[in-house]
């Protein structure tokens, strides 16, 4: 399934970071995805569900944005919105035509949950005099 291997992705990159930021929990993760990589967002929010399970991830919100496609054309430059399947300029009818937006696959934002300061290691107080 692509969605599974889309949140594998998201999850490689997100984990990490999350840990490096000293973060014991990812509340919310905003993504932006385009119409033309064909995701959908049930089988997404699955795949979410079934590969955070026990991790850092769990129980985070998940947010999509969907980005509508939009192409430009090589013929008379005319920049316009369609959808998946059609992409001739409404202009000229011309097929040479290049999506310029709609296949984002963009992590747009985490958020994460961050340990109270107080709670550094190593600043317990074992010293004795
Ligand atoms: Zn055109």
């Amino acid at each position: 399934m692509h969605e599974m291997s889309i949140i594998a992705g998201v999850l490689d990159t997100v984990t990490p970071s999350a840990r490096q930021a000293g973060a014991e929990r990812v509340l919310g993760i905003s993504l932006r995805i385009g119409d033309m990589t064909e995701v959908v967002d049930e089988a997404l929010e699955f795949a979410f569900e079934v590969l955070t399970e026990g991790t850092l991830c769990e129980g985070a919100q998940l947010t999509v944005t969907k980005v509508h496609p939009r192409s430009v054309c090589f013929e008379c430059g005319c920049e316009f919105d369609h959808d998946r399947f059609h992409r001739s300029c409404p202009a000229c009818g011309s097929f040479q035509t290049q999506v310029v937006q709609g296949r984002e696959l963009e992590i747009e934002s985490i958020e994460v949950d961050l340990p109270d300061e107080a709670a550094e290691p190593g600043a317990s107080a074992d010293r004795r005099s």
